[in-house]
């Protein structure tokens, strides 16, 4: 067991908007419930970017981003019960919680009442900033911790501690599968993840996107349909069509003619937002007794059963590993829609 801090090297924003630049940082030791991961693979989330340039004006620096984590165990505290070295895991956007309000007792942790803890960018509990995936190792205590199975190979699992579980969590709350028609909103990082994933669930699956441009793509995915919402008419042709609705965008949407394409009873979801208030006309919910609502990456179990399904489905992201020093170049291609879908970055480069 470590008994001292170790200290690593990572990649961080050294100030907010700052490009990343190679640095070390101190992990702590492994305590008595905790693994150490050495890091194989981190993707790189939108949030990330957002987050490095403090979009939501509550970054502390030097950053270091990562919450879609994936590696391999080197060192387990004394009372670790579920993983040893050697084992593949994953960390996603938690490394802690209360893990006593209702919510993190049902599995919920993401929605944790009591302050839950994020990967990078949050206090710990120990007062000490968190942070994440852009370095070699990591600590974390095991509830936090996944198990990725052989199945998926680690640099196309990591996206799916965030953008994989972004969307199956809703997909499932939801109930997507036979029977029932889908639609994913954008085509991206998140979007992609929900075609592979609704598709395997067994639904028949939309893609609305603002162009036909990735269409061959979405089609390859997964999806049996693919239309651009820059066409008006397509709101006509596809009225009162879908059961569920995910939206993966953070453009405002017209949230009255998205509504408009479900069927009685049907959801419109939103894991992403907007960062203006958005306004609707609720009449647009109260025919058809629609239901608009959000929906939060995931808990901890989700997540764990999330990683076993896409295993099983032989699913993974669709996936462009980059070298640590591309890390600046990689956020002005994801800001300007040119990756398909995710870029990794291979942290043996850190
Ligand atoms: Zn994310
Ligand atoms: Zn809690």
């Amino acid at each position: 067991m470590t008994t001292n801090a170790t200290t690593v090297p990572a990649y961080a924003a050294p100030a907010a908007g700052a490009p990343l630049e190679r640095t070390t940082i101190p992990r702590r030791p492994v305590g008595e419930h905790d693994v150490m991961i050495d890091i194989k693979f981190a993707g790189i989330c939108h949030s990330d970017i957002h987050q490095a340039r403090d979009g939501w004006g509550t970054g502390i620096y030097p950053m270091v981003p990562g919450h879609e984590i994936a590696g391999i165990v080197t060192e387990v505290g004394p009372g670790v019960t579920r993983f040893e070295a050697g084992d593949r895991v994953g960390v996603g956007c938690l490394v802690d919680s209360c893990r006593t309000c209702d919510n993190c007792a049902a599995g919920l942790e993401q929605y944790c009442t009591g302050g839950s803890v994020g990967t990078y960018n949050a206090l710990g509990k120990d007062g000490e900033p968190t942070y994440g995936g852009y370095s070699s190792h990591i600590v974390v205590d095991e509830r936090f911790t996944v198990r990725i199975p052989e199945g998926i190979a680690l640099d196309e699992a990591a996206p799916l501690l965030c953008a994989g579980i972004t969307l199956y969590s809703p997909l499932r709350h939801w109930k997507a599968g036979p029977g029932k028609k889908v639609a994913v909103v954008g085509l991206g990082g998140l979007g992609h993840m929900g075609v592979k994933i609704a598709h395997a669930l067994g639904a028949e699956v939309t893609v609305l996107s603002q162009s036909l441009r990735k269409e061959a793509d979405g089609l390859k995915l997964g999806a049996d349909h693919y239309y651009a919402t820059s066409d008006e008419s397509v709101f006509e042709e596809l009225a009162g069509t879908f059961d569920l609705i995910v939206s993966t965008v953070s453009a405002p949407l017209p949230l009255d003619r998205y509504l408009g394409l479900l069927r009685t009873d049907g959801a419109f979801v939103n894991v992403g937002a907007p960062e203006e208030p958005v306004s609707l006309n609720l009449f647009s919910v109260i025919g058809g007794r629609k239901t608009l609502a959000g929906s939060g990456i995931g808990g901890l179990p989700e997540t764990q059963e999330m990683l076993d399904f896409c295993a099983e489905h032989g699913l993974g992201a669709e996936i462009e590993v980059i070298s640590a020093d591309r890390i600046n170049e990689a956020y002005e291609r994801v800001l300007a829609s040119d990756v398909r879908y995710r870029f990794v970055i291979d942290t043996s480069t850190i």
